[in-house]
Protein backbone atom coordinates (compact mmCIF):
# COMPACT_ATOMS: atom_id res chain seq x y z
CA UNK A 1 0.00 0.00 0.00
CA UNK A 2 1.39 3.08 -0.77
CA UNK A 3 -0.80 5.92 1.07
CA UNK A 4 1.48 8.87 -0.52
CA UNK A 5 0.43 10.83 -3.28
CA UNK A 6 2.20 10.21 -6.76
CA UNK A 7 3.42 13.02 -8.56
CA UNK A 8 0.73 13.99 -10.59
CA UNK A 9 -1.34 14.30 -7.25
CA UNK A 10 1.15 16.40 -5.75
CA UNK A 11 1.24 18.38 -8.61
CA UNK A 12 -2.92 18.36 -8.39
CA UNK A 13 -1.84 19.34 -5.10
CA UNK A 14 -0.13 22.58 -5.71
CA UNK A 15 -2.75 23.60 -8.11
CA UNK A 16 -6.02 23.51 -5.44
CA UNK A 17 -3.63 25.10 -3.02
CA UNK A 18 -3.42 27.75 -5.78
CA UNK A 19 -7.07 27.84 -6.19
CA UNK A 20 -8.31 27.53 -2.75
CA UNK A 21 -5.57 30.52 -1.77
CA UNK A 22 -7.44 33.12 -4.68
CA UNK A 23 -10.92 31.91 -4.77
CA UNK A 24 -11.83 30.81 -1.19
CA UNK A 25 -9.70 32.93 1.28
CA UNK A 26 -11.25 36.12 -0.19
CA UNK A 27 -14.79 34.82 0.50
CA UNK A 28 -14.49 32.51 3.41
CA UNK A 29 -16.06 34.97 5.97
CA UNK A 30 -19.10 36.16 3.34
CA UNK A 31 -19.61 32.27 3.05
CA UNK A 32 -19.41 31.66 6.42
CA UNK A 33 -22.28 34.59 7.47
CA UNK A 34 -24.25 33.96 4.40
CA UNK A 35 -23.13 37.47 2.31
CA UNK A 36 -22.50 35.43 -0.34
CA UNK A 37 -25.19 33.28 -2.45
CA UNK A 38 -24.08 30.05 -1.55
CA UNK A 39 -26.08 28.43 -4.60
CA UNK A 40 -24.57 30.88 -7.22
CA UNK A 41 -20.92 29.76 -5.80
CA UNK A 42 -21.15 26.33 -5.83
CA UNK A 43 -22.19 26.22 -9.15
CA UNK A 44 -19.42 28.13 -9.92
CA UNK A 45 -17.11 25.47 -8.54
CA UNK A 46 -19.12 23.31 -11.10
CA UNK A 47 -18.52 25.56 -13.93
CA UNK A 48 -14.59 25.34 -13.03
CA UNK A 49 -15.21 21.45 -13.00
CA UNK A 50 -14.53 20.82 -9.29
CA UNK A 51 -17.55 19.35 -8.97
CA UNK A 52 -16.96 16.35 -11.14
CA UNK A 53 -13.74 15.65 -9.86
CA UNK A 54 -14.39 11.88 -9.50
CA UNK A 55 -17.30 11.82 -12.44
CA UNK A 56 -15.77 9.99 -15.34
CA UNK A 57 -14.89 11.44 -18.30
CA UNK A 58 -17.45 9.77 -20.52
CA UNK A 59 -19.97 11.85 -18.21
CA UNK A 60 -18.58 15.20 -18.40
CA UNK A 61 -16.02 15.02 -15.16
CA UNK A 62 -12.80 15.04 -14.95
CA UNK A 63 -12.40 11.38 -14.44
CA UNK A 64 -9.87 11.78 -11.05
CA UNK A 65 -10.02 9.02 -8.21
CA UNK A 66 -11.11 9.73 -4.89
CA UNK A 67 -7.73 10.80 -3.46
CA UNK A 68 -8.06 13.99 -5.92
CA UNK A 69 -10.76 14.99 -4.72
CA UNK A 70 -9.27 14.37 -0.88
CA UNK A 71 -6.72 16.70 -1.75
CA UNK A 72 -9.47 19.10 -3.33
CA UNK A 73 -11.29 19.18 -0.08
CA UNK A 74 -7.48 19.79 2.07
CA UNK A 75 -6.96 22.51 0.41
CA UNK A 76 -10.39 24.76 0.43
CA UNK A 77 -10.65 23.52 4.42
CA UNK A 78 -7.60 25.17 4.75
CA UNK A 79 -9.88 28.53 4.72
CA UNK A 80 -13.63 27.14 5.01
CA UNK A 81 -13.92 23.37 6.22
CA UNK A 82 -17.81 24.24 5.94
CA UNK A 83 -17.42 24.14 2.16
CA UNK A 84 -15.57 20.62 2.90
CA UNK A 85 -19.11 19.42 4.09
CA UNK A 86 -21.10 20.77 1.79
CA UNK A 87 -18.35 19.13 -0.61
CA UNK A 88 -19.21 15.68 1.38
CA UNK A 89 -23.07 15.72 0.38
CA UNK A 90 -22.96 16.42 -3.27
CA UNK A 91 -19.94 13.92 -3.16
CA UNK A 92 -21.93 11.21 -1.83
CA UNK A 93 -24.64 11.53 -4.37
CA UNK A 94 -22.31 11.44 -7.39
CA UNK A 95 -20.56 8.06 -5.31
CA UNK A 96 -24.05 7.12 -4.87
CA UNK A 97 -24.41 6.96 -8.58
CA UNK A 98 -21.02 6.35 -9.60
CA UNK A 99 -21.39 2.85 -7.99
CA UNK A 100 -24.70 1.68 -7.79
CA UNK A 101 -26.39 3.87 -10.91
CA UNK A 102 -27.91 2.67 -13.95
CA UNK A 103 -27.12 3.96 -17.16
CA UNK A 104 -29.76 5.92 -17.55
CA UNK A 105 -29.49 7.75 -14.11
CA UNK A 106 -26.05 7.91 -14.88
CA UNK A 107 -26.46 9.82 -18.24
CA UNK A 108 -28.67 12.09 -16.47
CA UNK A 109 -27.83 12.95 -13.39
CA UNK A 110 -23.70 12.54 -13.41
CA UNK A 111 -23.14 15.43 -16.40
CA UNK A 112 -25.29 17.74 -14.33
CA UNK A 113 -23.77 17.05 -10.87
CA UNK A 114 -20.29 17.78 -12.79
CA UNK A 115 -20.93 21.17 -14.47
CA UNK A 116 -23.23 21.78 -10.91
CA UNK A 117 -25.86 22.20 -12.75
CA UNK A 118 -27.53 19.80 -10.21
CA UNK A 119 -26.08 19.90 -6.72
CA UNK A 120 -26.23 16.75 -4.31
CA UNK A 121 -27.22 16.19 -0.72
CA UNK A 122 -28.10 13.51 0.89
CA UNK A 123 -31.35 13.02 2.65
CA UNK A 124 -31.02 10.32 5.36
CA UNK A 125 -31.47 11.31 8.68
CA UNK A 126 -34.61 11.86 10.60
CA UNK A 127 -35.54 13.12 13.98
CA UNK A 128 -35.95 9.49 15.53
CA UNK A 129 -33.41 7.96 13.06
CA UNK A 130 -29.54 9.85 14.18
CA UNK A 131 -27.25 7.27 14.98
CA UNK A 132 -29.92 4.47 14.38
CA UNK A 133 -30.43 5.80 11.10
CA UNK A 134 -32.01 2.64 10.53
CA UNK A 135 -35.03 3.91 12.47
CA UNK A 136 -36.31 6.06 9.01
CA UNK A 137 -39.72 6.53 8.62
CA UNK A 138 -40.06 8.38 5.28
CA UNK A 139 -42.21 5.83 3.19
CA UNK A 140 -42.41 5.54 -0.70
CA UNK A 141 -45.68 3.46 0.04
CA UNK A 142 -48.19 3.83 -3.21
CA UNK A 143 -44.98 5.16 -5.24
CA UNK A 144 -44.79 8.34 -3.22
CA UNK A 145 -42.39 9.76 -1.11
CA UNK A 146 -43.67 11.02 2.10
CA UNK A 147 -41.50 12.23 5.16
CA UNK A 148 -39.59 15.21 7.20
CA UNK A 149 -35.64 14.75 7.12
CA UNK A 150 -33.65 16.59 9.25
CA UNK A 151 -29.84 18.46 9.13
CA UNK A 152 -29.50 18.15 5.30
CA UNK A 153 -25.90 19.68 4.34
CA UNK A 154 -27.24 21.40 0.83
CA UNK A 155 -31.02 21.40 1.53
CA UNK A 156 -31.82 24.35 0.43
CA UNK A 157 -28.63 25.13 -2.42
CA UNK A 158 -29.43 21.24 -3.95
CA UNK A 159 -32.17 19.84 -6.56
CA UNK A 160 -30.73 16.24 -6.22
CA UNK A 161 -31.63 14.24 -3.23
CA UNK A 162 -30.65 10.74 -2.39
CA UNK A 163 -33.77 9.94 0.21
CA UNK A 164 -33.74 6.58 2.04
CA UNK A 165 -36.71 5.74 2.92
CA UNK A 166 -38.92 2.72 3.35
CA UNK A 167 -40.41 0.86 0.93
CA UNK A 168 -42.85 -1.87 0.45
CA UNK A 169 -40.58 -4.38 1.95
CA UNK A 170 -37.70 -3.17 3.13
CA UNK A 171 -35.69 0.59 2.87
CA UNK A 172 -34.40 1.66 -0.06
CA UNK A 173 -32.95 4.68 -1.53
CA UNK A 174 -34.60 7.28 -4.29
CA UNK A 175 -33.22 9.91 -6.29
CA UNK A 176 -35.07 12.64 -6.08
CA UNK A 177 -35.20 15.29 -8.48
CA UNK A 178 -36.79 18.42 -6.76
CA UNK A 179 -36.19 21.46 -8.64
CA UNK A 180 -39.19 23.32 -8.31
CA UNK A 181 -41.37 21.05 -7.19
CA UNK A 182 -44.01 22.15 -4.51
CA UNK A 183 -44.20 18.85 -2.86
CA UNK A 184 -40.60 18.84 -1.53
CA UNK A 185 -40.38 22.06 1.01
CA UNK A 186 -36.96 23.02 2.83
CA UNK A 187 -37.11 24.51 6.02
CA UNK A 188 -35.23 27.30 6.87
CA UNK A 189 -30.95 27.16 7.61
CA UNK A 190 -30.23 25.97 10.92
CA UNK A 191 -28.14 28.27 13.03
CA UNK A 192 -25.23 25.88 14.35
CA UNK A 193 -21.92 26.05 16.28
CA UNK A 194 -19.53 25.80 13.07
CA UNK A 195 -19.23 25.06 10.08
CA UNK A 196 -21.62 27.70 9.35
CA UNK A 197 -20.89 28.36 5.49
CA UNK A 198 -23.18 24.79 4.93
CA UNK A 199 -26.72 25.42 4.75
CA UNK A 200 -28.27 22.88 6.59
CA UNK A 201 -32.01 22.12 6.03
CA UNK A 202 -34.64 19.77 7.48
CA UNK A 203 -36.74 18.47 4.19
CA UNK A 204 -40.13 17.55 3.99
CA UNK A 205 -41.60 15.41 1.07
CA UNK A 206 -45.12 15.17 0.95
CA UNK A 207 -46.45 13.14 -1.46
CA UNK A 208 -43.66 13.51 -3.95
CA UNK A 209 -44.23 11.30 -6.88
CA UNK A 210 -41.39 8.86 -7.63
CA UNK A 211 -40.55 8.63 -11.25
CA UNK A 212 -39.88 4.82 -12.52
CA UNK A 213 -35.60 5.77 -12.45
CA UNK A 214 -35.73 6.95 -9.01
CA UNK A 215 -34.75 3.52 -7.29
CA UNK A 216 -30.69 3.50 -7.19
CA UNK A 217 -29.12 0.23 -5.99
CA UNK A 218 -32.12 -1.84 -5.37
CA UNK A 219 -32.11 -4.66 -2.86
CA UNK A 220 -28.76 -3.35 -2.09
CA UNK A 221 -29.98 -0.11 0.10
CA UNK A 222 -27.99 -0.93 3.25
CA UNK A 223 -24.98 -1.67 1.31
CA UNK A 224 -25.23 1.54 -0.43
CA UNK A 225 -26.27 3.17 2.66
CA UNK A 226 -22.81 2.47 4.08
CA UNK A 227 -20.88 3.20 1.27
CA UNK A 228 -22.21 6.95 1.05
CA UNK A 229 -21.95 7.38 4.41
CA UNK A 230 -18.34 6.26 4.31
CA UNK A 231 -17.80 8.52 1.11
CA UNK A 232 -18.75 11.20 3.61
CA UNK A 233 -17.06 10.38 6.83
CA UNK A 234 -13.49 10.19 4.55
CA UNK A 235 -14.56 13.91 3.11
CA UNK A 236 -15.09 15.14 6.78
CA UNK A 237 -11.82 13.61 7.28
CA UNK A 238 -10.44 15.35 4.89
CA UNK A 239 -11.96 18.99 5.59
CA UNK A 240 -10.72 18.10 9.31
CA UNK A 241 -6.80 17.50 8.27
CA UNK A 242 -7.55 21.10 6.16
CA UNK A 243 -8.70 22.66 8.93
CA UNK A 244 -5.39 21.41 11.57
CA UNK A 245 -3.06 22.17 9.10
CA UNK A 246 -4.28 25.96 8.54
CA UNK A 247 -4.92 26.02 12.75
CA UNK A 248 -0.75 24.76 12.75
CA UNK A 249 0.28 27.51 10.09
CA UNK A 250 -1.07 30.36 12.30
CA UNK A 251 -0.51 29.48 15.50
CA UNK A 252 3.05 28.64 14.44
CA UNK A 253 3.29 31.82 12.78
CA UNK A 254 1.77 33.86 15.82
CA UNK A 255 4.43 32.05 18.06
CA UNK A 256 7.42 33.01 15.82
CA UNK A 257 6.48 36.92 16.25
CA UNK A 258 5.05 37.38 19.27
CA UNK A 259 7.06 38.83 22.06
CA UNK A 260 6.38 38.30 25.73
CA UNK A 261 9.40 38.24 28.54
CA UNK A 262 11.71 39.43 26.02
CA UNK A 263 11.89 36.91 23.78
CA UNK A 264 9.63 35.00 21.24
CA UNK A 265 7.27 32.78 22.64
CA UNK A 266 7.95 29.86 20.11
CA UNK A 267 11.28 29.74 22.85
CA UNK A 268 9.11 28.28 25.52
CA UNK A 269 9.07 24.67 25.55
CA UNK A 270 5.71 24.81 26.66
CA UNK A 271 4.46 26.05 22.85
CA UNK A 272 7.19 24.49 21.17
CA UNK A 273 5.43 21.13 22.47
CA UNK A 274 2.13 22.14 21.60
CA UNK A 275 3.13 22.94 18.27
CA UNK A 276 5.03 19.61 17.47
CA UNK A 277 2.58 17.51 18.89
CA UNK A 278 -0.30 19.40 16.61
CA UNK A 279 2.65 19.08 13.56
CA UNK A 280 2.19 15.21 14.17
CA UNK A 281 -1.64 14.53 14.69
CA UNK A 282 -1.88 16.69 12.14
CA UNK A 283 0.36 14.23 9.79
CA UNK A 284 -1.20 11.15 11.34
CA UNK A 285 -4.95 11.89 10.65
CA UNK A 286 -4.01 13.30 7.01
CA UNK A 287 -2.55 9.91 6.30
CA UNK A 288 -5.40 7.61 7.76
CA UNK A 289 -7.40 10.22 5.15
CA UNK A 290 -5.13 9.04 2.38
CA UNK A 291 -5.45 5.35 3.71
CA UNK A 292 -9.46 5.33 3.86
CA UNK A 293 -9.47 7.25 -0.28
CA UNK A 294 -6.68 4.47 -1.25
CA UNK A 295 -8.77 1.39 0.24
CA UNK A 296 -12.33 2.84 -1.32
CA UNK A 297 -10.61 2.17 -4.86
CA UNK A 298 -8.15 -0.49 -3.85
CA UNK A 299 -9.22 -2.39 -0.84
CA UNK A 300 -12.73 -2.41 -0.38
CA UNK A 301 -13.28 -4.82 1.83
CA UNK A 302 -11.02 -2.46 4.54
CA UNK A 303 -13.05 0.93 3.28
CA UNK A 304 -15.40 0.89 6.45
CA UNK A 305 -12.77 0.36 8.62
CA UNK A 306 -10.78 3.16 7.59
CA UNK A 307 -13.39 5.55 7.01
CA UNK A 308 -14.44 5.16 10.87
CA UNK A 309 -10.93 5.66 11.59
CA UNK A 310 -10.48 8.48 9.72
CA UNK A 311 -13.50 9.72 10.91
CA UNK A 312 -13.02 9.45 14.60
CA UNK A 313 -9.12 10.47 14.66
CA UNK A 314 -8.97 13.46 12.57
CA UNK A 315 -12.32 15.15 13.84
CA UNK A 316 -10.36 14.93 17.10
CA UNK A 317 -7.46 15.87 15.84
CA UNK A 318 -9.01 19.13 14.84
CA UNK A 319 -10.66 19.83 17.97
CA UNK A 320 -8.06 19.33 20.25
CA UNK A 321 -5.34 21.17 18.28
CA UNK A 322 -7.55 24.01 16.89
CA UNK A 323 -8.30 24.46 20.71
CA UNK A 324 -4.32 24.60 21.30
CA UNK A 325 -3.81 27.14 18.80
CA UNK A 326 -6.55 29.42 20.31
CA UNK A 327 -4.15 29.11 23.39
CA UNK A 328 -1.39 29.83 21.40
CA UNK A 329 -2.72 32.77 20.05
CA UNK A 330 -3.65 34.29 23.37
CA UNK A 331 -6.72 36.64 23.20
CA UNK A 332 -6.54 37.19 19.46
CA UNK A 333 -7.06 33.12 19.09
CA UNK A 334 -11.16 34.06 20.64
CA UNK A 335 -11.49 37.22 18.29
CA UNK A 336 -14.55 36.16 16.07
CA UNK A 337 -11.99 37.47 13.21
CA UNK A 338 -9.35 35.05 13.71
CA UNK A 339 -9.15 31.99 12.00
CA UNK A 340 -8.09 30.01 14.38
CA UNK A 341 -11.54 30.93 16.67
CA UNK A 342 -13.70 29.84 13.49
CA UNK A 343 -11.62 26.89 13.30
CA UNK A 344 -12.36 26.00 16.85
CA UNK A 345 -16.11 25.84 16.38
CA UNK A 346 -16.16 24.15 13.12
CA UNK A 347 -13.78 21.59 14.68
CA UNK A 348 -16.56 20.62 17.48
CA UNK A 349 -18.86 20.16 14.63
CA UNK A 350 -16.73 17.47 12.80
CA UNK A 351 -17.20 15.42 15.23
CA UNK A 352 -21.24 15.32 14.78
CA UNK A 353 -21.42 15.54 11.37
CA UNK A 354 -21.74 12.91 8.88
CA UNK A 355 -21.77 10.36 12.15
CA UNK A 356 -20.71 10.87 15.57
CA UNK A 357 -17.30 9.99 17.00
CA UNK A 358 -19.36 7.49 18.77
CA UNK A 359 -21.49 5.69 16.20
CA UNK A 360 -17.53 5.38 14.51
CA UNK A 361 -16.34 3.64 17.65
CA UNK A 362 -18.87 1.31 17.48
CA UNK A 363 -18.26 0.36 13.44
CA UNK A 364 -14.52 -0.31 14.78
CA UNK A 365 -16.00 -2.96 17.65
CA UNK A 366 -17.65 -4.64 14.68
CA UNK A 367 -14.52 -4.87 12.55
CA UNK A 368 -12.92 -6.14 15.54
CA UNK A 369 -15.33 -8.92 15.93
CA UNK A 370 -16.61 -7.71 19.14
C1 LIG B 1 -23.61 19.79 10.69
C2 LIG B 1 -24.36 18.54 10.44
C3 LIG B 1 -24.52 18.08 9.15
C4 LIG B 1 -25.28 16.94 8.89
N1 LIG B 1 -25.48 16.55 7.60
C5 LIG B 1 -26.38 15.59 7.33
C6 LIG B 1 -26.77 15.31 5.98
O1 LIG B 1 -26.28 15.93 5.02
N2 LIG B 1 -27.72 14.37 5.77
C7 LIG B 1 -28.30 13.68 6.79
O2 LIG B 1 -29.16 12.85 6.53
N3 LIG B 1 -27.94 13.91 8.09
C8 LIG B 1 -27.01 14.85 8.37
N4 LIG B 1 -26.65 15.13 9.68
C9 LIG B 1 -27.22 14.34 10.75
C10 LIG B 1 -26.14 13.53 11.46
O3 LIG B 1 -25.77 12.43 10.69
C11 LIG B 1 -26.68 13.14 12.83
O4 LIG B 1 -26.78 14.34 13.58
C12 LIG B 1 -25.77 12.19 13.54
O5 LIG B 1 -25.77 10.95 12.89
C13 LIG B 1 -26.17 11.99 15.00
O6 LIG B 1 -27.54 11.86 15.14
P1 LIG B 1 -28.28 12.72 16.27
O7 LIG B 1 -27.86 14.13 16.09
O8 LIG B 1 -29.72 12.41 16.17
O9 LIG B 1 -27.70 12.20 17.63
P2 LIG B 1 -28.17 10.91 18.44
O10 LIG B 1 -28.18 9.72 17.57
O11 LIG B 1 -29.41 11.24 19.19
O12 LIG B 1 -26.98 10.76 19.47
C14 LIG B 1 -26.86 11.54 20.66
C15 LIG B 1 -25.60 11.08 21.38
O13 LIG B 1 -25.73 9.68 21.73
C16 LIG B 1 -24.63 8.97 21.18
N5 LIG B 1 -25.07 7.62 20.79
C17 LIG B 1 -26.12 7.28 20.01
N6 LIG B 1 -26.19 5.95 19.87
C18 LIG B 1 -25.14 5.44 20.57
C19 LIG B 1 -24.66 4.12 20.83
N7 LIG B 1 -25.25 3.04 20.31
N8 LIG B 1 -23.56 3.97 21.61
C20 LIG B 1 -22.93 5.05 22.14
N9 LIG B 1 -23.35 6.32 21.94
C21 LIG B 1 -24.43 6.50 21.16
C22 LIG B 1 -24.18 9.77 19.97
O14 LIG B 1 -22.86 9.46 19.59
C23 LIG B 1 -24.34 11.18 20.51
O15 LIG B 1 -23.24 11.51 21.31
C24 LIG B 1 -25.86 16.23 9.96
C25 LIG B 1 -25.66 16.66 11.28
C26 LIG B 1 -24.92 17.79 11.52
C27 LIG B 1 -24.73 18.26 12.94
Amino acid sequence: MNTFLSESQESLKETYAAFAKEQILPVANKLEDHSLNLKEFIQKLGQNGYLGITVPKEYGGTGGNFIDLIVFVEAVSQYDAGLGLSLAAHYGVVELINKFGSDVQKSRYLPLLARGECVGALAINEHQAGTDVMAVAASTAGGALSGEKTWVVNGSVANLFAVLARGENAVEFRLVDASGDKSVSVGPDKPKLGLRSAATNDINFDKHQLGKDSLIADGKAEEALQYVLNVAKVIAGAAAVGLVDAALEHSAEHARNREQFGQKISQFQGIQWKLADMSTECAAARLLTYRAAWSKELKPEEFARDAAMTKLFASKVARVHSSEAVQILGSLGIMSDNPVERAYRDSKVLEIAEGTSEAQKLVLVKELGI
